[in-house]
């Protein structure tokens, strides 16, 4: 099986092509609007939490949000949800993300005070380190990609760049859903969920529905994030282990 994007993450710095930073570092790097890196790529991650955001600032319901913005998908190494952002597709095959705008001889976002984190971070990133005592992810460390557009001719400090203030909120929100993931990989393989020919399409479809309401719809908005998340991450791990026990019950095998 090809590589996780973890793994082809953890080469990279091995090889030096990526390089951690901290953020209290400074980096140089100018966007000039260019849009590249909004168009010709569905990759553009929406977690809850940028859903959560995102809804905030466009005031619309969540429904409308997932039917004309996201597209839906399941991790080919993890069987875990995964949402992008659904592109839009011009008539010469290329494709733009939906709140890309033309402005002048320039691209801005439409988005631009609740993008996505990826959005945000561009060109940082950033990945948890897992503690295999506490079993948490304690620790998150950034890197800085490489970068291959704009200018080198502005000078930033990595924390600044991440929109402090927000940062606190996304890094806990990250830290947890890091976690999330862990607890839920203990108690049941949703990768074999989703290669197993023992479970019917509709069984599988009425799982990841249930899993995707748990974790994104719903949310009140004027309400605190974290504390919405927690109560959601209880329940989707309750939710999977009482799947896991019905299967083990009526003895079918993944
Ligand atoms: S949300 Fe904004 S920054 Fe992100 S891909 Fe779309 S237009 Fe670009
Ligand atoms: S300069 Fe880079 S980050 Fe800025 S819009 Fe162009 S491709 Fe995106």
């Amino acid at each position: 099986m090809s590589k996780s994007n973890t793994e082809k993450v953890l080469d990279e710095i091995e090889n030096g092509t990526i390089k951690k930073i901290k953020k209290e570092d400074n980096f140089t790097f100018g966007c000039d609007s260019c849009g590249k890196c909004c168009r010709n790529r569905e990759d553009i991650i929406l977690s809850p939490h940028d859903i959560f955001r995102l809804l905030k600032h466009l005031n619309i319901s969540d429904k409308e949000f997932m039917d004309k913005y996201v597209a839906f998908n399941i991790g080919p190494h993890s069987g875990w949800t995964i949402l992008t952002l659904k592109y839009k597709q011009k008539f010469d095959g290329s494709t733009f993300c939906p709140f890309l705008k033309a402005h002048e001889d320039k691209f801005i976002c439409n988005v631009h005070a609740a993008k996505p984190y990826v959005c945000v971070a561009y060109p940082l990133g950033r990945m948890t380190k897992f503690d295999v005592e506490t079993k948490k992810h304690s620790e998150i460390e950034y890197i800085l990609q490489p970068i291959d557009c704009g200018t080198k001719d502005e000078e930033h400090k990595a924390i600044d760049w991440l929109r402090n203030e927000e940062n606190e909120e996304s890094e806990a929100f990250f830290k947890r859903y890091n976690d999330l993931m862990q607890e839920v990989r203990e108690v049941f393989d949703l990768n074999k969920l989703r290669e197993s020919k023992n479970i019917g399409e509709d069984s599988k479809r009425l799982f990841y529905t249930t899993f995707l309401s748990i974790l994104y719809l719903n949310y009140d908005l004027e309400k605190s994030f974290l504390e919405q998340f927690e109560e959601r991450a209880q329940e989707l791990v309750k939710m999977i282990s009482g799947f896991s026990s019905l299967l083990t019950t009526q003895k079918i095998k993944l």
